[in-house]
Formats: C-alpha cells, sequence, structure tokens
C-alpha cells in the first residue's frame, strides 16, 4: 500500500485474520491504526461498503431463489457491551430482511440442554441465499461453560476439534463463515456500563449479571484466546476486531463482510421461463 492507495477490504481482512500463533492480550482495543485514526473518512466509507453490502445481498438472495445453495453467516461474538448488538444495527441493518435472519443464543433451554451442543446452532444456519447472523454462538459452549464449569474439563476440551469439524462441513454446504470478535477493553466495558446507568432510557441494556461475568474478565480472555487459535481454520477463520471506537468496529466489519461477498460473487439466476414471448405477452395486455 503506497501512501494515497486506501487499504482494501482485503487488506483488512487479512490484517485482522487471527493465527495459530496469534495474541489477543497483544491486539490493542482501543486501536484505529487500519484506518489511520480518521473517523470521518472511515465513516464515509463505511456508508459505501454498506450500500455494496445491500446490493450484494439481493445478488445472494436472488440467487438462492433461482436455486442457488450459497449464504453468508455472520457469527459474533465478545464481552457484554462490546457492541455485538450495534454492530448488527449498523452493519447489517440496510440490508433487506427478508433475507436476513438474527439469532441470538441465550443461556440454553431445557429442551436445548437435551441436545448436543451444537444441535440449536444447526438448526439456525442460514438457509440458501440468506445472510444469517449469530449474536453470541457454539462458542458459548467454550467460553461461559469453560470459564464457569458448565461441563466437565473433559467434555469442552473435546469441542474445539469438534467445532472445526462441524464448521468445515457448513462452509463445505454452500455457507461462506466470518467469525468475528468484538474486542474491547476492561475500562471500555466500565464506561459502558456506567452510560448506560447514566441514561434511563438506557436502562433496558444493564443487565446486573453482567458484574458478575465481569469480574472473571482474565478468564474469559483465557478462553477467548483459546477458542480464536484453536479455531481460526482456513475454512473458517476468526477475525479480531478492535472495539472500542464504534465507528472504527464498524468500519472494519464491513469491511470484512465486503471481502465475504466479493469472494461469494453472487449471480442474478436466468430466467426460468421465454423472456421474449413474456414480453409479448405483457405488451399486448390491455
Ligand atoms: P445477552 O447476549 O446479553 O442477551 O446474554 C446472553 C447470555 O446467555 C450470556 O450471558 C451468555 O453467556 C449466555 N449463554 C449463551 N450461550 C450459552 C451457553 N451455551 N451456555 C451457557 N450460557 C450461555
Ligand atoms: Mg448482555
Amino acid at each position: 500500500m503506497g501512501k494515497g492507495s486506501a487499504i482494501t477490504p482485503q487488506d483488512v481482512a487479512e490484517a485482522l485474520r487471527f493465527r495459530a500463533d496469534s495474541v489477543l492480550s497483544g491486539i490493542d482495543p482501543d486501536g484505529t491504526g487500519l484506518a489511520s485514526g480518521d473517523r470521518e473518512r472511515a465513516v464515509s466509507t463505511t456508508a459505501g461498503l454498506v450500500a455494496e453490502l445491500s446490493e450484494a445481498q439481493e445478488r445472494l438472495y436472488a440467487e438462492g431463489v433461482g436455486g442457488g445453495h450459497r449464504s453468508l453467516l455472520l457469527l459474533l461474538q465478545g464481552m457484554d457491551t462490546s457492541g455485538k448488538d450495534g454492530t448488527v444495527r449498523r452493519v447489517v441493518g440496510a440490508m433487506n430482511p427478508a433475507g436476513v435472519a438474527i439469532t441470538s443464543f441465550k443461556k440454553p433451554t431445557a429442551e436445548e440442554l437435551q441436545h448436543d451442543f451444537l444441535w440449536r446452532i444447526e438448526n439456525a444456519l442460514p438457509r440458501p441465499g440468506d445472510v444469517t447472523v449469530f449474536n453470541r454462538s457454539h462458542y458459548e459452549d467454550v467460553l461461559v461453560v469453560r470459564v464457569h464449569d458448565l461441563v466437565p474439563e473433559s467434555e469442552w476440551s473435546t469441542r474445539y476439534d469438534r467445532i472445526n469439524e462441524f464448521e468445515r462441513r457448513t462452509v463445505d454446504a454452500g455457507t461462506h463463515v466470518v467469525k468475528v470478535m468484538l474486542h474491547i477493553s476492561k475500562e471500555e466495558q466500565k464506561q459502558r456500563l456506567a452510560e448506560r446507568l447514566a441514561d434511563p432510557t438506557k436502562y433496558w441494556k444493564y443487565n446486573v449479571g453482567d458484574l458478575t461475568e465481569r469480574a472473571f474478565w482474565d478468564d474469559y480472555q483465557a478462553a477467548y484466546q483459546d477458542a480464536l487459535a484453536r479455531c481460526s481454520t482456513d475454512a473458517a477463520p476468526w477475525y479480531v476486531v478492535p472495539a472500542n471506537h464504534k465507528w472504527y468496529r464498524d468500519w472494519l466489519v464491513a469491511n470484512l463482510l465486503v471481502t465475504a461477498m466479493r469472494d461469494l460473487n453472487p449471480v442474478f439466476p436466468p430466467a426460468d421461463f421465454d423472456v421474449a414471448e413474456q414480453r409479448r405477452l405483457v405488451a399486448a395486455l390491455d
């Protein structure tokens, strides 16, 4: 990249990709370097990227209607208040809701607990042509579950390989998988919790349980480190997005999704009828 030549979405994806030897604690949640700290320019670029995403999503959806089997899955993880909902609103919100599905994974229900941990995930995978967002995911089963010993280590420790295998199958079936960890600092979380308490219109976002989880911050970071390192595969890589600055976070996620859509490059399906004949019939209508 020479001076003046803008960084491409592909460059951004490359830079954010977490590798087996990457270290989460070495990534600055406050960083804005890939955008050269230029907020104004990033905000305007994001608008363009989001427009490109909407256009591409229509092609993906049309391809699905035409019998295609491809789809896009954005999987979001991050500590409480890391901005998962905000990212969905800002980056995915402009797409046609008809082709978008958003699933938030909460504490498993009694029914879900009777099944394997991947059961509810498999049921929520995108339909052909869809853009699906997972707000939390099967990674909770090696994060919160590990931090709180919800199952024995002998069980959760086998899940990394099972997750890789599951994701491999999902990708082979035509789903492009983009896994994003929104990386905030502990100080930023405190700030966001305080903001919620300072504004009655934000009380609904405040969860007293978040304070309990915050006490396990270091354990969560260690669990994230292992999940990211062990499950960032060629088929389904992990991307760590510095997320203290919302404008930077949105710009990065938009870049990641545009990279995915350009890779997919969905195509409008050809007509499954005789276009010339239908044109004649329509022209002859009263
Ligand atoms: P929120 O995303 O704020 O609505 O919170 C959802 C809560 O559900 C979080 O505290 C998650 O850790 C929790 N959760 C999600 N998946 C699981 C899981 N598989 N096991 C236990 N807790 C989970
Ligand atoms: Mg929460």
